[in-house]
Formats: structure tokens, sequence, C-alpha cells
């Protein structure tokens, strides 16, 4: 197939437009390396340098013909969306409602959406279902629900097959494809980054919360089982239907045990301080990924959290400054 990953030059779309490329499929990478980076760019992909808020460049490449699109492109980050909620917005929902119009005018109608965790705000129970209510606490939540809700009429209207893809913790490495934020937000990275030297400390947000050891737990998926997904989601992306996925272990960790594992894994103390909690971030985020495995047959091969972060590491010894830079 011909497939249009836009956002290919971050973590996740490039381990994606990786994997796409091994699977014998022909890749177009939009990216307006904003954050991603040109040495993440997939050997093999061709690449157009451009940005989700330009409706008339998002048309022009469309129009070479696709028959499908991963759609990556986005502001991640819960804190910042606090502090910056506009750019979230306009980013997120605008960028993506312009990657419709576009498929749309030029007829490409399968997309999968990276969707997140982050919309179901502080849940009344984990693991947590597709059905469970949909309270963000953060902008970036709100602004990828907003989107969920609006492929659910964009199918309805236009016949868009669309996916969306709720992602909780991703980690780990593919190929030569990681982990490269700057700047770094992330706990692995940063874990790993102290273990390299690169920073003196770790900082952990927030001891009193209502966990067993009073910091936030997560479910930590490998990026290589997340890029899986993506390629079982396109193939069920159904013209007219809107289907949401969560992905994830089905398994929590707190921040403490993150930190723990890295210890193990990299051999070195990491020292931490304790710092005040972060905006946004709900005290307990772990999946139910029960829909994706029995109506797709995803499954996990890494749930592990030690080799998820070994893959991190060892990727982060082969770049330790990251991607070169461009
Ligand atoms: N975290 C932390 N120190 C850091 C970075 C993150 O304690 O330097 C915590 C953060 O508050 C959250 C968890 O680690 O509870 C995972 O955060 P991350 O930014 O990796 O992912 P997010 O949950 O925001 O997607």
């Amino acid at each position: 197939m011909d497939l249009l990953v836009i956002g290919g030059a971050g973590f996740i779309g490039s381990v994606v437009a990786g994997q796409l490329l091994a699977a014998g499929h022909r890749v177009t990478v939009y990216d307006s390396l904003v954050n991603g980076h040109r040495a993440a760019i997939p050997d093999g992909a061709d690449f157009v340098h451009g940005d989700v808020l330009d409706l008339d460049a998002l048309t022009r490449t469309l129009s070479r013909g696709f028959d499908g699109v991963f759609h990556f492109a986005a502001l991640s980050l819960v804190g910042e969306s606090v502090a910056e909620p506009g750019r979230y917005f306009r980013t997120n929902i605008g960028g993506t409602v312009n990657v419709v119009e576009a498929m749309r005018a030029t007829g490409v109608n399968r997309l999968v959406f990276s969707s997140t965790a982050a919309v179901y705000g502080i849940p009344d129970c984990v693991p947590i279902p597709e059905t469970a209510p949909v309270r963000p606490i953060s902008p970036y939540g709100a602004s990828k629900l907003a989107v969920d809700t609006f492929l659910g009429f964009a199918a309805e209207a236009y016949g868009l097959g669309a996916v969306s893809l709720r992602y909780f913790n991703v980690a780990g490495a593919w190929d030569r494809f990681g982990e490269d934020h700057r700047p770094e937000t992330h706990l692995i990275p940063l874990a790993l980054q102290v273990a390299l030297g690169r920073r003196p400390h770790l900082a952990v947000f927030g001891n009193d919360y209502p966990t067993p050891d009073g910091t936030c737990i997560r479910d930590y998926l490998h990026v290589e089982d997340l890029g899986v997904a993506h390629q079982l989601a396109l193939a069920a992306a159904e013209p007219g239907t809107h289907r949401i996925y969560n992905l994830g272990n089905g398994a929590g960790f707190s921040v403490r045990e993150v930190i723990e594992t890295a210890r193990r894994v990299t051999g070195h103390p990491i020292p931490t301080v304790e710092a005040p909690r972060r905006a946004g971030d709900p005290p307990v985020l772990v999946a139910s990924s029960e829909r994706i495995r029995e109506e797709l047959g995803w499954q996990p091969r890494k749930p592990d959290l030690e080799t998820i972060i070994a893959d991190a590491w060892a990727w982060m010894q082969a770049y330790p400054q990251g991607y070169p830079d461009e």
C-alpha cells in the first residue's frame, strides 16, 4: 500500500514508518521537523517538509494518492498544555481537521489517529475500558478528545474510516529509532539520561498521590508493540465508521518502581529529588486493552517493563546525544 505518515519524524511516527517499510509498503513522511528529527526519517521513505496547519500543503501532498494516513503530528506534553491551551487546541484540533479535510478533498478515506489515555482524566476504576467516562483534566487530553469526537462525525458525514488509538505511556526503541525529545520531559528517557551522566538527578513529581508509594502510576507499553497495533488498525478502518481502542499493557508501575527498574537495568544509582506535583497529572492511568485484543487480535510481545527500559537504554547508549543535529 501507499501510506502517508504525518509526524513520521517523531518517536512513534518514525517507528511506525520504519515498520511499514519493513512490511513492504510505500511510505511518505510528512513532518514540520519542529519536534521531529530529519535523521529519524526511515531510509526508503519519501519526505515532505510541511506543517499540519498548512491545509494547502496537506492537500497537495495527499493529491498524489494514498491508501491510508497515519496522523501522529501533535503537541503532546500535559504540563505544557496547561500553560499553553491555545497552542494545543490550534495544533491538535485544527491540525487534524486539516488532515481530514485534505483527505476528503483528495478521496483518501482511511485514517489511524494518535489519541491518548489523557482523555479519561481521573478514572473511577482501573484498568480503564474504552466505555469509561471521558473527563480530561488537561488541555492536551481535551484537545485529543475533541478530535475523537470530530472523527465520529467525520466518519458519518464524509464516509471516513477512522481508528483512534488511545495510547497510555509509550517507551522503548525499535531498530535504529528511539526517543529524543528536546527538551526531554518523559520519565524513562530522563531516568536514562541521568544514568548516562547527562543530568545530575531525576525529579519525582509529587509523593502524596493516593497510590501505595505516593507517586503516579502509569501503564508503559513498548513502542514496537504500539507500532504493530497501527497496522492492525489500518486494516480494520472501514469507511463510514470510527473505532476507538486503548493501547497499554494493563499493568501499572509507579514513578518509584520505574526508577528502581531503570537502576537495575543500567546499574547506575540514578539519584532523585522530590518535587511538587506536575499540573494535569492524574494519579493512576492503567489500560484495559481487551477490545483491541479481542477485535483485532493484538497481543503485546514485549510487555515487561525491564525489556522496555533495556531497549530504550540500548538505543540511548548507541545515540548518547540523541539523533545527530540537522
Ligand atoms: N515524572 C516525574 N519526573 C519527571 C518526569 C515525569 O516524576 O521528571 C512523572 C510524571 O509526573 C508522571 C509519570 O512520571 O506521573 C510519567 O510522565 P511522562 O511525562 O513520562 O508521561 P505522561 O504520563 O505525561 O504521558
